[in-house]
């Protein structure tokens, strides 16, 4: 799918949202987030830990199970 196009659509009050069915765990989205806003809760499934998201996606094109979806904000210059 998709990124941003899609992702406007829709309203969510979280920046990055992760899908806890899909993540296997792999900590990609956590290394190569620059602000270090996710982390692997205790099941293993990533979550956003802080909210001071950049929108800068990485975490979203590096996942390798499609698990994450940041939620660009209609206004990103
Ligand atoms: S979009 Fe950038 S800042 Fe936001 S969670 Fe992903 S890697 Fe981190
Ligand atoms: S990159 Fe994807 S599969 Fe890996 S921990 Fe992050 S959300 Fe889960």
């Amino acid at each position: 799918m998709n990124m941003s196009a899609k992702a406007v659509g829709q309203r969510s009050e979280a920046s990055v949202i992760i899908d806890r069915d899909k993540c296997i765990g792999c900590d990609i989205c956590v290394q190569v987030c620059p602000m270090g806003i996710l982390a692997l809760d205790k099941d293993g499934k990533a979550y956003m830990k802080y909210d001071e998201c950049w929108y800068c996606t990485p975490c979203q094109t590096d996942c390798p199970v499609d698990a994450v979806r940041v939620n660009l904000p209609y206004l990103v210059r």
